[in-house]
């Protein structure tokens, strides 16, 4: 996988539209969808709308408003998902990133994932 921005990957045609998701959340910043294979009852992820092939290019080069933005859309979910520890028990959230991450999707999202006790965190 390249690990340069490639606007082929499916996120990027996602956010143009290009083919369908189940939204739950979006600002001007950011959009939260379904994962397709969810792996919890709950399992959402976040993705910035800017060009952004992981965490540490993402926590890097993006403008603070879009951090922020983001940021506050992952706490929407959530609480829209009601695993927020205000109305829930908890939740994990991850990234992968690059090959030792096992990253499959080179645009940086984050796995918002809860609705059971999670296993522990392994390999
Ligand atoms: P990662 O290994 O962190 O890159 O995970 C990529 C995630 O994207 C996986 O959990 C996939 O199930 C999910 N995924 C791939 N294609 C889609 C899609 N079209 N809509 C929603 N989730 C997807």
């Amino acid at each position: 996988m390249a690990f340069t921005y490639d606007d082929s990957n499916i996120f990027a045609r996602i956010l143009r539209g290009e083919i369908p998701n189940d939204t739950v959340a979006e600002n001007d910043h950011a959009l939260a969808f379904r994962d397709i294979q969810p792996k919890a009852p709950r399992h959402v992820l976040v993705i910035p709308k800017g060009r952004y092939v992981s965490f540490d290019d993402f926590a890097t080069n993006a403008p603070e408003a879009e951090i922020a933005g983001f940021m506050r859309l992952c706490a929407q979910v959530c609480t829209l998902e009601g695993i927020g520890l205000e109305q829930g028990e908890g939740f994990r959230a991850i990234t992968n990133a690059g090959p030792h991450g096992v990253q499959e999707v080179p645009h940086f999202h984050l796995h918002i994932m809860g609705g059971r006790v999670m296993g522990p965190m392994i390999g």
